[in-house]
């Protein structure tokens, strides 16, 4: 064990020119080495409670703690620490404010940008945080940050109920939660924000403290999409929603098919009426091959005739069923990302119109023929269609999502492989979104200013606060300052007020 320890520090502190050149830079600009990394890592490990973890790189459990969906955003940081208690997360964020050591906190690891939930320094993993308990008296559940949507639905399943989360196979929950939610369920109840009664939060100071409407209102406004501002939420009790067999699934296209599919996808938007009926549009190429998607969703064991004939009229693959509302989120194309760096970024449009998605067709096809030199790339536009009405639902919050000013989130998604090629791909992410923005404003859509709200959950790391929280912004500040005067969640990495 000795061995293993003199092994790992030797690793940690000697074995590469890099890592000497950066530990000589951090104390020049006065920041803490890597030695008092891992003492601190130590200091934590001796004062909260044993059914905590703090793991370390040569530890079996390490690896799994910080990964991330897209390798792009992975750190190894000094130490992983596996909180299971509000209260030892207290203790670690009170441990880290007094030595002011950078950290990063992690769920589900979907962020694409890099250092949103990672760190070099010391990396906390939410993954302990993995209740879920339906409280069926004042029909509310509990969910934990820790989760993927999965586990959490599968949970549900057995009491016909569900909550407003992820769409797709194997989302975390926390960020997705922190940021806004975009669910099957929006057109009926809203995002998923509109749905949360409740955090249990770890505010900078380790004060352990419910957020609610009454309890602390302005703080229950910034968790409502201001992400990890605030503090660290352990527990978020939402809304039960009714949860009966759905209808639908994943109708797969060939390229040939691309143009009946954006019309199909702009006919949907223009006449679908039924809350009950939502539809994701993804266009996919991976290392080349397209491969065009429809999920459809309904939510009820049966549509009503024709609600999603504009997709099945098209020749396609695949079918649309009866099932679980737990199968038709697992059945959502999962394509082979992993060990892919990536990004996202997003545009919001007024209206899903036709120039808008042939636009976003022509950028699929060009940039799927272009990466192909690059190898194995994944090249990934989503239109995501609601009604118009989807805002109505708002419970207001840090996320700007006025029913005054509906928007219909796009996303764009590069994958490549070489850390070489970031740039190429960072570049293709930001100009494929500004082009499908200009094509929008030449339709005459009014996106000036605050008009158009990016979701901060699809933005790019160097997207401005005021493009994702714009008028929100000022109370989000003084709010921010109000409950972290010392500036300890500037520690840890993403969009900060
Ligand atoms: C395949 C895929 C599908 C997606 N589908 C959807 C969708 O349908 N709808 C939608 O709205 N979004 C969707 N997203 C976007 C998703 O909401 C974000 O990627 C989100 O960050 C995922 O949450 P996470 O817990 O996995 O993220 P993480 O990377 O773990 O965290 C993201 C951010 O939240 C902070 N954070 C995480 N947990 C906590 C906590 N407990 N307390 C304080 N701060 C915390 C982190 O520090 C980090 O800054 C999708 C993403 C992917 C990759």
């Amino acid at each position: 064990m000795k061995l293993l320890w003199i092994l790992y520090i030797k690793l940690l502190l000697l074995s590469s020119i890099n890592a000497l050149c950066n530990i000589t830079s951090c104390n020049s600009l006065g920041l803490i080495d890597q030695s008092k990394i891992l003492a601190i890592c130590e200091t934590i490990q001796c004062n909260i409670s044993p059914d905590s973890q703090v793991y370390y790189p040569l530890d079996l459990n390490y690896s799994s703690t910080i990964s991330h969906y897209g390798i792009s955003s992975t750190n190894f940081s000094v130490c992983s620490v596996v909180p299971c208690t509000a209260e030892d997360l207290s203790i670690i964020i009170k441990i880290i404010g007094q030595n002011r050591v950078p950290f990063g906190i992690k769920s589900g690891g979907h962020s694409l940008n890099p250092g949103f939930s990672s760190t070099k320094d010391v990396h906390i993993s939410m993954l302990r945080f993995s209740k879920v308990a339906y409280n069926s008296t004042d029909q509310t559940v509990d969910v934990g940050p820790g989760l993927v949507w999965n586990d959490v639905y599968k949970q549900l399943q057995p009491y016909n109920v569900s909550v407003l989360g992820g769409r797709v196979s194997n989302v975390g929950v926390g960020g997705f939660l922190l940021g806004g939610g975009y669910g099957w369920k929006s057109n009926q109840y809203g995002l998923s924000i509109d749905t949360i009664l409740e955090y249990e939060l770890v505010t900078p100071n380790g004060t352990i403290v419910n957020v609610n409407n009454e309890t602390y209102p302005d703080l229950f406004f910034g968790l409502k999409g201001g992400l990890n501002n605030f503090g660290i939420v352990t527990n978020f009790k939402m809304c039960a929603l009714p949860q009966t067999l759905v209808y639908g699934g994943v109708l797969l296209y060939d390229f040939l098919e691309i143009n009946d599919i954006v019309n199909a996808a702009v006919n949907f938007q223009t006449n679908n009426q039924d809350p009950k009926a939502q539809i994701l549009c993804d266009f996919t190429s991976l290392g080349g091959s397209v491969a065009i998607s429809i999920i459809a969703f309904y939510d009820a064991p049966i549509a009503p005739p024709n609600t999603f004939d504009v997709f099945t009229s098209i020749r396609h693959l695949g079918k649309l069923q009866t099932r679980s509302f737990l199968s038709l989120v697992q059945a959502s194309p999962v394509f082979v990302t992993d060990n892919m760096r990536g990004r996202f970024h997003t545009i919001s449009v007024s209206n899903i119109s036709k120039p808008v998605v042939e636009k976003v067709r022509d950028l699929f096809i060009e940039y799927t023929l272009a990466s192909i030199p690059y190898g194995r790339t994944l090249v990934n536009f989503d239109v995501e269609p609601f009604l118009p009405s989807y805002f109505e639902k708002s419970q207001g919050g840090a996320y700007p999502h006025s029913p005054s000013n509906p928007l219909f989130p796009i996303v764009v998604q590069f994958g490549w492989q070489s850390e070489l090629d970031d740039q190429v791909f960072i570049n293709a992410t930001q100009t494929v979104a500004e082009a499908i923005l200009e094509a929008a404003i030449q339709d005459g859509q009014d996106l000036s200013g605050a008009k158009e709200i990016l979701y901060p959950n699809y933005a790019l790391d160097n997207t401005p606060l005021i493009k994702m929280y714009g008028k929100n912004l000022d109370r989000l500040k003084s709010i921010r300052q109000q409950w972290d005067p010392e500036n300890i969640m500037y520690l840890t990495g993403g969009f900060k007020f």
